[in-house]
């Protein structure tokens, strides 16, 4: 009752300190290519095995917050998005977190900013894996791969890191964990943010998630007191430049995939058999519009 009446006060005086955490898990700890059956969400490899990985990762980012001084904190669980079931056993979380409303999960980003404050203390991504095509990567695409070969905003290349940030572009961008390979899109993002590895094809490191915790919990801890010591609050080093002028999108489609280019819509864009481009007032619009041009592509036939 305290705890809720403190955060109202907190919340009415504009101080309260809200952590944002997006996770996926093809990134989490103990994850690897010999046991990737871990990842599939509904399987019993993933209910036995995979969830107590990304549980711990989550839990030594959460516990690192708490320690901190984080009064809320709101998690999207984002992998297998239109499952209900949570990747990330929430009955072992503290009840500092609350987690987004979504219906099944699912990535309707506008939704998800809408229930955040609007100056929350940071953003963190977690259980992240690289986009598609990127090198020394545990189960790199975007979104899907195939069908989708790569997503454009303005020029940037952007997967799942990027969607998510995006749509919390005021907020400071804190770190990003998981597949060391993820991080090149995390640092396009931003080159301010503390990057915290917990595997690495390159060097092949593949440490348990007991000896990634602490790895991640120091972090955390030092992504949180560097974004208090800059007063990143809003805006400022940490949140992304985007403009008001107009947002491109773009997408490309792996082999074997076409868009459905016989419906006749009106649209503001262009699509072709494997490209479409579309432009958007705001970015919020345009990665909404993204799931309406998903939704014209097809597996391509051949004669
Ligand atoms: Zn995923």
């Amino acid at each position: 009752m305290w705890l809720v009446w403190g955060i109202y006060v907190k919340r009415r005086r504009g101080s309260i300190k809200q952590l944002i955490l997006i996770a996926d898990m093809e990134g989490a700890s103990g994850i690897f290519e010999e046991n990737r059956s871990w990842n599939w969400n509904g399987g019993d490899d993933w209910r036995e095995h995979g969830r107590e990985c990304i549980t711990s990762d989550a839990l030594a980012v959460i516990t690192a917050a708490n320690d901190f001084g984080i009064d809320d904190i709101l998690l999207y669980d984002g992998h297998f998005a239109g499952n209900p079931e949570f990747n990330i056993i929430l009955e072992k979380l503290p009840s500092i977190v609350r987690v987004f409303d979504v219906t099944d999960r699912c990535f309707d980003w506008r939704r998800i900013r809408g229930q955040a404050e609007q100056n929350p203390f940071g953003i963190i991504t977690f259980g992240q894996h690289a986009r598609f095509g990127e090198e020394n990567a545990y189960f790199s695409h975007i979104i899907q791969s195939p069908p989708i070969r790569n997503l454009y905003w303005n020029g940037r290349h952007i997967a799942e890191i990027g969607s998510a940030v995006l749509s919390f572009h005021n907020v400071p961008y804190l770190a990003n964990i998981g597949c060391a390979a993820s991080m090149r899109e995390a640092l396009e993002l931003s080159d301010k943010i503390v990057t915290i590895p917990v595997k690495d094809i390159a060097i092949g490191w593949e440490p348990s998630p007991q000896e990634t915790y602490p790895i991640i919990y120091d972090g955390v801890m030092k992504a949180l007191r560097n974004a208090e010591n800059a007063g990143r609050r809003g805006s400022g080093p940490g949140t992304l430049e985007v403009n008001d002028g107009t947002h491109s999108f773009s997408m490309e489609l792996c082999d074997g995939y076409v868009f459905d280019t016989s419906a006749s819509i009106s649209w503001k864009g262009i699509i072709e058999k494997n490209k479409a481009e579309w432009d958007a007032p705001s970015v919020e619009i345009g990665l909404e519009l993204f799931n309406y041009v998903r939704g014209l592509l097809r597996e391509e036939v051949r004669p």
